[in-house]
């Protein structure tokens, strides 16, 4: 008997290791010396804030959406939200100084020093050119969440978000569990101004024009591009999320 354990003792060593090691994987990034940094690339609407809200709990890195930092300074009538309005209500991009300037303020705080997730940013190739500056001793990806047009004016006219923490819902495929009230945070679910029809036809030709050009800027790097179907079902599309994240931890 005694024996039999000392040679199975090593084995079940090992396994012990392997079943602990996969369990912190992701949800551990106190071990990840380097600050790892995730690009959430796609068009509005293919689920990079529904993921991202995910994604931050998981790996504990904070969610920057610069979306919902201009929606703030709107609500907030700051000066950098009254420089953005017009810009937001037509479906345009804001200009490139002012989300660097107010991206790279929100990346140098505290919470960001082991990394984030970025979510609406970069957006033009200019971005993405000064994001590499500030990402020098950084791991990074890049995550090209593709669903096709017409889904996507589906999916955004039918959106309804969070007032308090930006968590978007759609009326029919994802409905709060109880109506008008965000599940995470019980704050009010309104629908954004800009996600009409007419708007959202603009936004996506300003996808097509200006953001679509960094699917192959970041393909030109090496190791750092993954495609990932978003059409699919929300759990199916995170869990494919999850394995390119683990693969890419070091
Ligand atoms: P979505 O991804 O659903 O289109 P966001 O919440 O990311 O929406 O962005 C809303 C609006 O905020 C954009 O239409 C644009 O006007 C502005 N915006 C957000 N991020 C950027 C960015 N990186 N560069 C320029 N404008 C931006
Ligand atoms: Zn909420």
């Amino acid at each position: 008997m005694k024996r039999i354990f000392i040679i199975f003792l090593p084995l079940i060593v090992l396994f012990s290791y392997f079943l602990i090691k996969t369990y912190f994987k992701a949800d551990d990034m106190e071990k990840v010396e380097k600050p790892f940094v995730v690009i959430l690339l796609g068009p509005p609407g293919a689920g990079k804030g529904t993921h991202a809200v995910e994604l931050s709990k998981k790996l504990g890195l904070p969610h920057i959406s610069t979306g919902d930092l201009f929606r703030e300074n709107l609500k907030n009538n700051t000066q950098l939200g009254q420089k953005a309005k017009a810009y937001m209500e037509k479906g345009n991009l804001v200009p490139d100084d002012v989300v660097l300037d107010m991206l790279f303020a929100r990346v140098s705080k505290e919470d960001c020093k082991k990394g984030y997730i970025l979510d609406g940013f970069p957006r033009t190739i200019a971005q993405a050119k000064a994001l590499k500056g500030k990402l020098k001793d950084v791991d990074y990806i890049a995550i090209n969440l593709q669903v096709e047009d017409e889904k996507l004016i589906e999916r955004i006219t039918n959106r309804i978000m969070c007032r308090s923490c930006g968590t978007p819902f759609h009326k029919i495929f994802l409905p709060p569990k109880e109506e008008g009230k965000c599940d995470k945070c019980g704050g009010e679910l309104y629908q954004r101004d800009d996600d009409t029809e007419a708007v959202v036809k603009e936004r996506l030709k300003v996808y097509h024009d200006q953001t679509e050009p960094l699917i192959e800027y970041y393909a030109n790097e090496e190791k750092v591009l993954s495609n990932v179907d978003s059409r699919g079902a929300k759990d199916i599309v995170f869990n494919n999320l999850m394995d390119i994240i683990d693969k890419n931890i070091r």
